[in-house]
């Protein structure tokens, strides 16, 4: 069965519910499955017809073992973790432009209108079952640029075992996003707005990391993390990319292209992972606005650190994509030597040159694209007014760069374009592509948004130099009230 090491190489293999449970390797590597499990042709025909929750339990099924998470158990978390999601298909393909070959993945269907809510609620039931299980209690603390928050606090909504702390960069994502997290009736969920980031969400992941290198304040807090670090995610975000594939193929066996609004890379490498286990990919697209990280590291094999650009696409305006050390990981020989080495040097000196080995391996099938600002408002407004479909910012920076590749390439393969929020998060942004000005189109609203803006905010706020001291100060306190 499958155990999971750290990208690092400092911690002896852990099964599946550990993996999770950490969420950071214990040395401050991601953690890794001991080897990645093929698909067969065969079985890729036989799941080609299955809803989207039953090819979940075929591929997750292939990650955790039975005697962790037993079969029955498995199916009902999953068919939980999807039963609030609006569509009938879960994730709807839509065909956008049947003589382009252009396809919409539509991954916002979920509560949080969201791609983040395809694997937090799952994550964060199988969290509450496993520590259920232990009679344990843990506090998930995350950063967020917008989405990974609200889904976060929306799934751990009544959750006994869970306490959820989301810290976002005030001012620095859109005040619906914000709403999502401020209005929700739970007293589990502990939002926390964080002023003065100059690097945006990255600023908090910083202190996140500082709380979680602190085993002694690891343990008193019980600290764990639902960010994109955690192995679970990663590992349902590769079932959209089957799924997608299915709706999408004529005959399985066809190629095809994904395009990806890429940030910290965990949406990705989902993909990286469907690549791994068999499923017919020709290439994807790595989609990315002004934040240059991962193009150039695609580019010329710098991984370096840039400045935050903010940009209307702010979901993905990430300085250091983090779930790229797996990718670097599986691309250079599963070798933790070199990763360890890889990671200190990037956070000494902000830079890493990989060797020519492993440029060639992650060149091979990628490609990185850069959108400006000015053409993902120009893309959202040519597709509202063409085909009378309303892009968010983020699905817009993918169809941006699928159609430059398309007419670079001058392919007819199949691009499938991942559409990863609703445009009803982001209207201020739409205001500026469409010039209706004042007057929205209904597809950029949600009556979910609507109902939050009517509601009283619970807003907690703190500077961001104080915001190790304030965050353990309110989690002891809480702590002391629960016991
Ligand atoms: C998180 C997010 C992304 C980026 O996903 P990564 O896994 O961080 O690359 C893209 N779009 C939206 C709307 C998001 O919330």
């Amino acid at each position: 069965m499958i155990k999971y090491t750290s990208t690092k190489g400092g911690v002896s293999s852990v099964s599946f519910d550990e993996a999770v449970l950490q969420g950071f390797a214990a040395d401050g590597g991601l953690f890794v499955p001991d080897q990645i499990p093929g698909v067969s042709k065969e079985q890729l025909i036989n799941w080609s017809k299955l809803s989207y929750a039953d090819l979940a339990f075929e591929i997750l099924s292939l990650y955790i073992d039975r005697s962790i998470v037993p079969e029955d158990k498995l199916k009902e978390l999953l068919i939980n973790s999807f039963a609030d999601f609006e569509h009938p298909k879960t994730i709807p393909l839509i065909n956008l432009e049947e003589e382009n070959q252009l396809y919409v993945l539509e991954l916002f269907h979920g509560p949080t209108l969201s791609f983040k809510d395809v694997a937090m609620g799952f994550l964060i039931n199988v969290m509450d079952y496993l520590l259920e299980q232990r009679g344990e209690c843990l506090s998930i603390i995350l950063a967020t640029t917008g989405d990974t928050g609200p889904a976060a606090a929306h799934a751990s909504v009544g959750k006994k075992s869970l306490s959820c702390w989301p810290l976002y960069p005030k001012g620095m994502i859109s005040e619906e996003q914000e709403r999502q997290m401020t209005t929700l009736d739970a007293d589990n969920v502990h939002p926390l707005g964080v002023e003065n980031c100059a690097d945006g969400g990255d600023d908090l992941d910083l202190v996140v990391a500082e709380l979680f290198a602190d085993p002694k304040l690891k343990q008193k807090l019980k600290l764990s993390s639902v960010n994109s670090i955690n192995w679970c995610r990663v590992m349902v975000q590769a079932v959209h990319y089957f799924y997608a594939y299915y709706q999408a193929v004529d005959t399985v066996g066809e190629e095809v292209i994904f395009s990806v609004p890429s940030g910290a890379f965990g949406n990705l490498f989902g993909g990286y992972l469907a690549k791994a286990m068999g499923l017919p990919v020709q290439s994807f697209i790595c989609a990315t606005n002004s934040n240059l990280t991962l193009k150039t590291a695609f580019s010329d094999g710098t991984f370096r650190k840039f400045d935050l650009q903010q940009t209307v696409s702010s979901a993905i305006d990430i300085v250091v994509p983090y779930n790229f050390w797996r990718f670097l990981y599986f691309n250079s020989g599963s070798d933790p030597e070199k990763i360890k080495d890889w990671m200190t040097c990037f956070s000494e000196t902000g830079e890493v040159h990989l060797d020519e080995g492993t440029l060639r391996n992650i060149q091979n099938g990628f490609r990185a694209v850069s959108i400006s600002d000015d053409l993902t408002l120009s893309t959202i407004n040519d597709f509202h007014s063409q085909k009378g479909y309303l892009l968010d910012p983020h699905g817009a920076v993918a169809i941006a760069a699928a159609k430059e590749q398309q007419s670079q390439l001058s392919t007819n393969t199949k691009i499938i374009c991942l559409a990863t929020a609703h445009p009803s998060k982001f209207p201020e942004i739409i205001r500026k592509a469409i010039p209706l000005r004042n007057q929205l189109p209904p597809s950029a609203t949600h009556p979910s948004l609507e109902k939050a803006a009517k509601l009283c905010q619970n807003l907690r706020i703190c500077d961001c130099e104080h915001l190790k001291f304030a965050l353990i100060d309110s989690m002891t306190k809480q702590q002391n009230k629960n016991n």
